[in-house]
């Protein structure tokens, strides 16, 4: 059975597999009971999670079995936990672009916020939109969410100045991109066009560049300033033991001052 599900998991695409993860939330908590590892999003304990990851990027023990967070689900939760207003502040206008799945119903709920969802063409979000022309108004939300969306669209730079353009002055947000840290400079190349060449240059099929060591760079060209959030200082050894944190990962928060 443990085999199965495996790998199921590790097979079947992930956005069919999220439409079936209503199945699998009923016989995670018994195939993974355990305590070594901790989901802070589902508030939940495992014995382990699941590997997850196409051939290039194939990372062990990562992909919580009952909500599917990854690494980076689990640090931005705790970030907003531990470091920001999200959960408590009165009222919060947030606008999230293709909002993640384990997030996304929680949000939802969070009778503090004012919460809108926007994509190209997800079924779930409240308004279908181009990144490059983003339809809203100049300074109306207090936090904008936009992950691994800025590797997917032909014009990043545009899309960032569109995010700060509709982002309130004061307000926050979390634009996290794959990086390959051992790159100084994003690498793109428009005459890498098809879905091998891309997997094999981009991490994925639909990639249209890697970032570097630069990405932060490129958010403070697009107006944002830019603060670094490295969670070895905030997080002790046991409790990033149980997260199972992406150890190179930094949260890039964003403002506008
Ligand atoms: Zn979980």
């Amino acid at each position: 059975m443990k085999k199965i599900y495996n790998y199921l998991l590790n097979t079947i695409p992930r956005p069919i597999l999220i439409r079936l993860s209503y199945v699998f939330k009923l016989f995670a908590p018994l195939l993974f009971k355990g305590d070594k590892v901790y989901c802070n999003v589902c508030d939940k304990k495992f014995r382990k999670f699941l590997s997850y990851g196409s051939k290039v990027a194939h990372r062990e023990n990562v992909l919580c079995p009952y909500d599917l967070t990854l690494e980076r689900h689990r640090l931005m939760w705790y970030f907003l936990q531990n470091n920001t207003n999200f959960f408590t502040a009165n009222k919060l206008k947030v606008l999230h672009i293709a909002p993640e799945q384990c997030f996304h119903k929680k949000f939802k709920k969070q009778e503090n916020l004012d919460y809108t969802t926007g994509d190209l063409e997800s079924p779930i979000v409240d308004i279908h939109f181009d990144l490059h022309n983003i339809p809203l108004e100049d300074n109306s939300y207090d936090v904008v969410f936009c992950n691994h969306e800025l590797e997917h669209v032909e014009d990043d730079a545009k899309c960032m100045r569109e995010l700060y353009r509709v982002m309130k002055k004061g307000g926050w947000g979390i634009m996290q991109v794959p990086i390959d840290s051992s790159r100084e400079e994003t690498y793109e190349d428009a005459s890498i066009i098809s879905k091998e060449e891309r997997e094999k240059h981009f991490w994925q099929k639909d990639h249209l560049r890697l970032y570097g060591l630069d990405y932060p760079k490129k958010l403070e060209q697009s107006g944002f300033d830019v603060e670094i959030y490295d969670f070895h200082k905030h997080i002790d050894a046991t409790q990033e033991r149980h997260l199972r944190l992406m150890n190179d990962e930094l949260l890039y928060v964003l403002h506008k001052n």
